[in-house]
């Protein structure tokens, strides 16, 4: 059962010490994986982490019924000062930053959009909207506006929406919880979203990148000592086929419609905040992104929509074939 585990959660370094916990959180399994722990520690921690990213969930979630500072920005009047909590501010200006790097591709201001579209809506959407609605639910760009400690929308279109950010956010918290209940050797994966810190009995986590075509299959593994964070975004994660077509979740803000160029992509950053939204900003750019990551020293893989798998020189020094 526990070579079943290990194999389904694509971590072929899992061994029968370890403490081992999943949750569901974010709308994904969440798995826990601790090594080298006192089981009543090991299990303390991750009760503790579950907790601190189901609170981070709610703190940015626009779905549900929950009233949270995210919600009440995106019903506020245009062009009104509005306080957000001071994470979501932080997490805000961070996603500003990587859209300017990103030369736009990733766009924290396409919450209309990305309701309108339905992926996360339960049941999901099975047919695109219409050009006339994505038209009409398209921020412009730059909408979104910092004044002091205030923020402020200038059109009704500009929604926040941190789903390609607050999940690597969460992990971020999760692994800080973590370690501040003396854990020092673990694993948290939201959904093939990893970090890692510490070592597996002295040997490094070897992390298998599942390959976007071939359920349970993997275009190869790479290995992790310390504290470091693998992030992919994936056509396969939310979609529908519809007269044939691959319709995804993943947003290209020039067009309104999911992004084209890429099957996968897939970055490694110090931080799991960082490596999700550059997963998400690289999944739109396409191939051309890997040099914006190579710039950023971020290893980065991109399986493109021929299915090619492109890599960077960061990446191809880890990477290994299956
Ligand atoms: P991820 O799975 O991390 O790539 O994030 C995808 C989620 O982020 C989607 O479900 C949307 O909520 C949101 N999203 C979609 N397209 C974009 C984009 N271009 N930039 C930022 N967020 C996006
Ligand atoms: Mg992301």
């Amino acid at each position: 059962m526990l070579r079943l585990l290990c194999l389904l959660l694509l971590l072929t370094a899992c061994a029968k010490d370890d403490v081992h916990e999943t949750r569901f959180i974010m709308g994904t399994l969440v798995e826990f994986t601790i090594s080298g722990a006192k089981e009543a520690q090991a299990q303390k921690a991750i009760r503790l982490a579950a907790a601190e990213m189901q609170r981070i969930e709610d703190v940015f979630s626009i779905y549900g019924a929950r009233e949270n500072s995210v919600k009440r920005f995106n019903r506020s009047p245009v062009n009104t000062p509005l306080l957000l909590d001071d994470e979501v501010s932080r997490l805000l200006q961070i996603s500003l930053d990587i859209q300017r790097a990103s030369a736009g591709a990733f766009d924290p201001a396409l919450g209309s959009l990305n309701l309108l579209w339905g992926f996360s809506h339960d049941p999901p959407a099975d047919h695109p909207p219409s050009s006339d609605a994505i038209r009409e639910a398209r921020p412009p760009a730059d909408c979104l506006h910092r004044a002091g400690k205030y923020w402020i929308r200038t059109d009704a279109r500009c929604q926040l929406d941190f789903g390609a950010i607050a999940k690597g956010y969460a992990i971020d918290r999760g692994i800080a919880l973590l370690k501040r209940e003396g854990i020092h050797n673990a694993i948290i994966n939201a959904g093939g979203d990893i970090r890692v810190i510490g070592n597996h009995q002295g040997k490094p986590w070897r992390i298998g990148l599942r390959h976007p075509r071939q359920p349970g299959g993997v275009l190869g593994s790479i290995e992790i000592r310390g504290d470091a964070s693998v992030v992919t975004s994936g056509d396969y994660e939310r979609f529908f086929i519809y007269k044939s077509k691959r319709y995804h979740h993943i947003l290209n803000p020039e067009t309104g419609r999911p992004a084209r160029r890429s099957q996968s992509a897939t970055v490694i950053a110090p931080s799991a905040t960082i490596a999700d939204a550059w997963s998400t900003a690289l999944f739109v750019l396409g191939a051309q992104g890997l040099t914006y990551a190579e710039t950023r020293q971020m290893p980065a893989l991109i399986v493109d929509a021929d299915g090619q798998t492109r890599m960077n020189a960061g990446m191809r020094k880890i990477f290994r074939a299956p």
